[in-house]
């Protein structure tokens, strides 16, 4: 608490809405406002990645050395309030949220030396190559295979839904080195550079009208050895640390209840009154939630890493944020139906059939369908949370 008083933590909120208010232009806020799923396109969310780096302010938790403000957990907690509350574009988590930490805590120095400053300045845009046809939920049964060869892996094979590839120049993949007893060993965590020779993507379009996955083959990809982290076959170490980054780095509760007071003023002036006894229970619970991630923060702090309470925290984030997403379509009534990417796309400079609100809560419904699915099935991670949180 000391700590907390000598900074003078509402003089802080004051300098981070102050920040918000004078950064955002109304082009970033338009680009949060019509987003159809939890990312935003990719000049935008850039944009907004290049202001936060030059206020200092683009990855706090880091070591400063590589960027990080070293503020305290409050504060950070305050700063996720507050963007929750301004509504900038989100940044692509990929690199910053997910390679980062994990290359901080298993790359090398010239790897961090290397790739961490690239990452925040944007010259690389990072994808996930985890998933492929035959390996989702088993991750481990996986097959693209990294075949030694003078100094290079030479990889062959497929990865699947993976975000953001037809923007990525490259991809943190995981590739099978070697056969043990165990699946699980005998993979390696590889950096790829995705414009080398044999690599093709192929955009997937999903129904909720979007393309945001792709499917990536290698062709016989040469691969430098020195872009594995950590060591050859022990990938599997790297995998579950970025994991638990991928599924309860953040705090989503503030951004909830930024969404649940909005979805209250839009069904009180639609007279939706019969919905919001749903309503407030789910506020109910997104409080609750709340305060398992204060705890679940302060826990990440002391360890280094978010642990396994990160699977409980994609459990219920993900499941609130989908009756959150079925409450605002319902909401809509009729004016949820019409699809419109052409409003989507001019941002609200086009006129809207209906409310301007409604553009898109059927394609965010359809879109968010998936939360449940990505970074590892919620029924798997209430099978991590049986073995590794309650020790069934
Ligand atoms: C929008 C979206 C974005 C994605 N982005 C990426 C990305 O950037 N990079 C990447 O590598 N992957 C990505 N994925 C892939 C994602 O990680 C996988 O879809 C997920 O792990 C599930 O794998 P699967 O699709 O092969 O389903 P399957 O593994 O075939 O599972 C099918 C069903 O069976 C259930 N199931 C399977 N095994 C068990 C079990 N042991 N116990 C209980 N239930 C079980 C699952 O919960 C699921 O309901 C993305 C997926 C989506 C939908």
């Amino acid at each position: 608490m000391a700590d907390i008083d000598n900074r003078g933590i509402e003089a802080f909120r004051e300098e981070v809405r102050d920040f918000f208010a004078t950064a955002l232009t109304d082009e970033l806020r338009a680009a949060r406002r019509y987003m159809t799923s939890v990312y935003c396109d990719y000049d935008a969310g850039m944009a907004w990645q290049r202001i936060l780096l030059d206020r200092g302010w683009l990855v706090p938790s880091w070591p400063k050395a590589y960027g990080g403000t070293g503020w305290s957990l409050t504060e950070r907690y305050v700063f996720a309030c507050e963007s929750a509350k301004a509504g900038p574009p989100p940044v692509s988590p990929m690199g910053i949220g997910m390679l980062g930490p994990a290359l901080l805590g298993h790359g090398t120095d010239a790897q961090k030396d290397y790739y961490l400053p690239r990452m925040l300045r944007g010259d690389d845009f990072w994808c996930q190559g985890y998933s492929e046809p035959q390996a989702g939920s088993d991750l481990a049964a996986l097959d693209c295979r990294a075949v030694r060869d003078g100094d290079d892996y030479v990889v062959n094979g497929t990865k699947i839904w993976t975000t953001h590839a037809h923007y990525a120049n490259r991809m943190f993949c995981l590739v099978r080195t070697g056969r043990f007893d165990r699946p699980q060993q005998g993979v390696t965590f590889l950096l790829i550079d995705l414009d080398t020779p044999g690599v093709s993507r192929h955009p997937i379009r999903f129904f909720s009208g979007d393309t945001e996955q792709c499917q990536v083959v290698f062709d016989n990809v040469r691969v430098p050895q020195e872009n594995v982290v950590g060591r050859e076959h022990e990938g599997w170490t790297v995998t579950k640390y970025l994991l638990e980054f991928e599924r309860g780095g953040g705090a989503s509760a503030p951004g909830l209840l930024e969404s649940i007071g909005d979805l209250k003023r839009f069904a009180a002036e639609a007279g939706a009154d019969d919905l919001m006894p749903r309503v407030l229970a789910l506020e109910t619970r997104v409080l609750a939630l709340e305060a398992i991630e204060l705890r679940c923060l302060a826990e990440a702090e002391r360890t280094g890493s978010p642990g396994p309470s990160a699977s409980m925290l994609k459990v219920q984030s993900t499941e609130l944020s989908q009756t959150l997403s079925g409450l605002a379509l319902e909401a809509c009534g009729w004016y949820g139906l019409p699809w419109q990417p052409e409003v989507v796309d001019a941002r609200g400079a086009a006129e809207p059939v209906g409310p301007a609100a409604a553009v898109t809560r059927a394609t965010f419904y359809f879109n968010n369908r998936a939360a449940s699915i990505y970074g590892g099935s919620n029924e798997i991670q209430r099978n991590i949370m049986s073995r590794h949180v309650l020790g069934l």
